[in-house]
Formats: C-alpha cells, sequence, structure tokens
C-alpha cells in the first residue's frame, strides 16, 4: 500500500530530545501528531515506527525512541500522489508545528504538530482511517528491520 499516515503521539512528560541534525528539542507534555508519507510500502513503515528498537532514521524515530513517548493512534490514507503536505497544512489547523521537524525535503514549516485536542481532528472527513493494533502486530513478525 501507498499513501499518507498520521501518528498520534502522546508525551507523557515535558522531556527534552536529541532530533538527529535538530539538537536537542524540549517537548511539552501532550499531543503531538506527525505526518509522513511512504511510497513502498505503508504497512511497513507504520509497524516500524511503531517498533521500540531501531536504527533512527528519520526524525520522529528520535522521539519515539524517547521512554516517554507513545503512539497512540494511527491513521492513513492510501493514495498513489503524495499528499503529506497536503495532511500536515490540514493539521496545522489544529496545533502548532515544530520548527523543521521532519520536513527537511519541502517547504512546511514542520511535520510534527502539538496539538491541544487530537479529538477535534476530523479523520474521517479528510480521507484517513484509523488502523488498527491487531492489523500491524500480525505483520510484524514478517518485517525485517532496518
Ligand atoms: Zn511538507
Amino acid at each position: 500500500m501507498k499513501g499518507t499516515y498520521c501518528l498520534v503521539i502522546n508525551v507523557e512528560s515535558d522531556s527534552e530530545t536529541k532530533v538527529g541534525s535538530l539538537g536537542k528539542l524540549k517537548f511539552e507534555k501532550g499531543h503531538y501528531v506527525y505526518v509522513g508519507s511512504a511510497f513502498n510500502n505503508l504497512e511497513n513503515r507504520i509497524a516500524r515506527h511503531l517498533k521500540s528498537r531501531k536504527q533512527k532514521h528519520w526524525h520522529v524515530d528520535y522521539l519515539l525512541m524517547s521512554r516517554n513517548a507513545v503512539v497512540e493512534e494511527v491513521f492513513y490514507k492510501q493514495s498513489e500522489k503524495k499528499e503529506e503536505c497536503k495532511f500536515a497544512k490540514i493539521i496545522s489547523r489544529y496545533g502548532t508545528a515544530v520548527t523543521n521537524f521532519g520536513s527537511s525535503d519541502c517547504d512546511c514549516k514542520g511535520h510534527l504538530f502539538k496539538i491541544d485536542k487530537p479529538g477535534k481532528i476530523e479523520w474521517s472527513a479528510n480521507g484517513m482511517r484509523p488502523l488498527l493494533r491487531e492489523d500491524l502486530k500480525k505483520r510484524e513478525s514478517s518485517t525485517p528491520s532496518r
């Protein structure tokens, strides 16, 4: 499957995490939404994000490796087109971008947003579906780690 995905991340306490080239960033306790896309294998990409041990490749890997960051929900939209930035714009209406996070290859301010009320995001109205954890668990055993 190809497409765009959003991770709803709960940062359980105020923290400071080194995020690759961005250096140390402060994350306030609360919810964040990360927007990404995958054009080879969306399912494997999401499963990878949910693994606790992995090589750090994307900015979001650094955040998710920190012990107090938990992925609470995953939404996705299957599509042939790259819609990551379009979704970043939609999500930006609900929160504040973390500058340069995940947006090294585009003009967006960031692809990670601090969101006060993640429950307000209209996922289905924007074509996003929830991904069930069980779906990923089944795949995880067959996913090669990189
Ligand atoms: Zn972008």
